[in-house]
């Protein structure tokens, strides 16, 4: 995350470059643009601790924008970015809106990549990219390939790994695919494990990850939210431009998991259709994501159906900005279902195992599986039950208070 040419007679290291203005609204984005390392006595960079941050999908980089930004405000860090760019136009979407530029870009998407594809690429380039940037840390965030073959990288090339979001869980090693297989690999070679809850510090605990090396920050996806939230928001040029979102009920859903496509995404897609058909006040909208799988089953099972928008994806500010409307939220995502509780809307988890019982154990969310008639009774008893619907959306968000990112970077100060 360097300076460019028009800023080039700054200091490399000590400014943050800010492309956009609307970056400029927020406390902490607005921190991208500060110095960095305060007045011109703060440390120099060879006395910095050097911190790579890593990630690739549009995910991952709304949950570390908040740490980027972060860490770019501590003296004693030396941060940096490079992306893996696994997923490219929705990944590029979010560094613009958080007003950040890589230092370093892989672009490894290809189409119809596999994940075995997406980690070659990875580990092919990873030895390159850390000899030219010579971190102390790489940090990465979450389950992704990109979190995964970077990890691994770092750990071949001797460079200690920070995970974000660490300790989450199913047990299962097909659900999510592959992201529970990758998850627990980056876990087996980071240094610093920073949960997100209780529970996930304890998932680390029970496979013997030392005690000392794990912090509980909350979740960033929460700082990210807040953050966002607070910019304002218009639909003129964004998919939802003419969706009449203020007319019925709004049902948000998202729903591409790898491990529902096929027949468990179309049966979920009819429960939609059942729903929209039993209540007429019901409006959906639902941001396809691009995987064609995905798109050409929803556009076949929900494509003609009334008072159904199915929409290109959303920028973070538009989707954030639905959900804060939405009445109810459909989805497979884990990033929504950790957002939603932030609005008080409550979420039914298309899924059929969850690393995130925090939710259903805070009353924010229940798992509904993808077989339809259990969608449509579970959404039926929301909207027909006040009681049970106010229970789910007053429940208190267990994923954090917005201060996630602050607890990540003290650790790297106090680590110094
Ligand atoms: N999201 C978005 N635009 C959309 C749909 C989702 O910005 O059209 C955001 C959403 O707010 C959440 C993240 O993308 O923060 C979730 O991404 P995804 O479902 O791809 O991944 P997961 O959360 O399951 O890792």
């Amino acid at each position: 995350m360097r300076v460019p040419g028009a800023f080039g007679t700054r200091p490399l290291d000590r400014f943050r470059i800010l492309p956009d203005h609307r970056v400029a609204q927020s406390p902490w984005c607005a921190q991208l643009c500060s110095p960095v390392g305060g007045d011109a006595g703060g440390p120099l960079v060879g006395s910095m601790t050097r911190v790579l941050c890593a990630f690739g999908t549009r995910p991952e980089a709304i949950k570390m924008a908040p740490v980027v930004a972060e860490l770019g405000t501590r003296p004693g860090i030396d941060c940096s970015v490079a992306v893996t760019a696994q997923h490219r136009e929705l990944l590029d979407e979010v560094l613009d809106l958080f007003g950040i530029l890589p230092d370093h870009d892989l672009d490894v998407m290809t189409a119809a990549q596999t994940p075995s594809e997406v980690a070659a690429r990875i580990l092919g380039n990873v030895g390159d990219l850390l000899a030219k940037s010579d971190p102390d840390w790489v940090l990465v965030q979450g389950d992704t390939t990109t979190a995964m073959a970077m990890a691994l990288g770092a750990f071949h090339a001797g460079v200690r790994v920070g995970h974000v979001e660490a300790g989450l869980r199913t047990g299962d090693r097909l659900h999510p695919f592959p992201e529970e297989v990758n998850r627990r690999v980056v876990s087996m070679v980071a240094d610093l494990h920073f949960a997100p809850t209780a529970s996930a510090r304890a998932n680390l605990l029970a496979e013997g990850i030392d005690d000392a090396s794990v912090i509980v920050t909350g979740n960033t996806v929460v700082d990210a939210f807040v953050e966002i939230s607070a910019r304002p928001f218009d639909t003129t040029g964004t998919p939802l431009e003419g969706v009449p979102l203020g007319e019925g009920r709004l049902v948000v859903l998202t729903a591409h998991r790898r491990e529902s496509l096929g027949a468990p995404l179309r049966e979920a897609f009819q429960a939609v259709r059942a729903l929209v058909e039993r209540y007429d006040d019901l409006r959906i909208v639902y941001p396809v994501h691009p995987n064609p799988d995905v798109r050409g089953a929803a556009f076949d099972v929900l494509g003609q159906v009334d008072r159904v928008h199915l929409v290109s994806p959303l920028d973070y500010r538009s989707f954030v900005g639905l959900l804060s409307q939405a009445h109810l939220v459909l989805t497979d995502s884990g990033g929504v279902q950790e957002e939603a509780p932030s609005a008080g809307v409550p979420v039914l988890v298309l899924r059929d195992v969850t690393e995130r019982p925090e939710a259903i154990e805070a009353g924010t969310a229940r798992l509904v599986g993808t077989t339809a008639t259990r969608i449509v009774s579970a959404a039926s008893r929301l909207l027909d039950d006040r009681s049970a619907y106010e229970a789910m959306a007053r429940a208190s968000n267990p994923y954090g208070d917005g201060r996630a990112r602050i607890r990540i970077a003290d650790a790297f100060d106090a680590g110094r």
